[in-house]
């Protein structure tokens, strides 16, 4: 990756199609000295806010897009993922890391090479602040190319997915003690290309809106699922488990009366994330 050809890109301020993207009249973002980002209301602008993320999956005044040109790379790059992901496998992918994973495209024909103007574009979605699209979380991992050591995730049998050592298998066994089979684990650790993956097809659904795609979703590096932080179901419940019918499960009511619901995103949060009562934070590993 040319690294000057990205600045330039950057600079130019057009690379993701948000030439003119000033923040939303009603939010400022603190520069970020301390760790957290803090979103700041104008007096009643916050219920304009509250409402975006309780309806986070429509459309909204003030929303950003991904421009014309940055749609077909989107597009491009999402197909690349697809294939990628069937070639190496479902639960390997949660895993990979971007290095390798621009390794296996060159070197497997079904897969193809990544393009410059799609590793352009995928550099600088990365490095770009969320917080212009309105997404005002944490970045737990700060590299495109972060890796998830291998040596410190082990692989939860009859789920595909994988958790850190340490809090979050602790805190999962413990869970899994307590309600047995009703819990399953939904989603463990994911790597930076896993969550490009998820993000980019969320923005793809959205028909390129990058603001929606993010109230659901973090974008890729802001994802704690990166670090430490899982999801919980109720056998059986399939997506409804992604859904706040999730609160009237039994699982839910258990784990919160027990008080394992630390959530990373609660109902009304600030930053700018719907509700999410099925994912566990765990805080970090260490
Ligand atoms: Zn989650």
């Amino acid at each position: 990756m040319n690294r000057r050809d990205f600045l330039r890109v950057a600079a130019a301020g057009s690379a993701l199609g948000m030439a003119s993207m000033a923040l939303p009249v009603y939010a400022s973002v603190k520069a970020s000295s301390s760790k957290k980002s803090q979103i700041k209301f104008k007096d009643d602008d916050l219920s304009d806010y509250l409402k975006k993320v309780r309806q986070y999956d429509e459309d909204h005044v003030g929303d950003v897009y991904f421009d014309e040109y940055n749609w077909g790379l989107l597009k491009s790059s999402l197909e690349r993922f697809v294939r990628l992901q069937k070639m190496v496998g479902h639960g390997n992918f949660y895993l990979l890391d971007f290095d390798e994973a621009l390794r296996l495209a060159s070197t497997y024909p079904s897969v193809g090479e990544f393009t410059t103007p799609e590793l352009n574009f995928l550099e600088t979605l990365f490095y770009e602040q969320a917080a212009i699209y309105g997404f005002y979380g944490e970045k737990p991992l700060k590299n495109l190319t972060d890796r998830i050591p291998l040596r410190e995730v082990v692989k939860v049998p009859n789920s595909g997915n994988y958790l850190y050592r340490g809090k979050p298998v602790e805190t999962w066994e413990a869970i899994r003690k307590i309600l047995g089979p009703d819990v399953v684990l939904t989603s463990g650790v994911r790597s930076v290309i896993k969550q490009f993956y998820l993000f980019l097809n969320k923005a793809y659904e959205s028909g390129g809106n990058l603001s929606r795609a993010s109230r659901s979703l973090a974008p890729p590096g802001y994802s704690f699922h990166g670090i430490s932080d899982f999801d919980v179901g109720q056998a059986g419940y399939g997506q409804y488990n992604f859904t706040e019918r999730f609160v009237l499960t039994k699982v839910y009511k258990t784990l919160r009366e027990l008080g394992y619901l630390t959530l990373r995103y609660p109902r009304d949060n600030l930053l700018g994330v719907r509700f999410e009562p099925w994912h566990i934070k765990v805080g970090t590993r260490v």
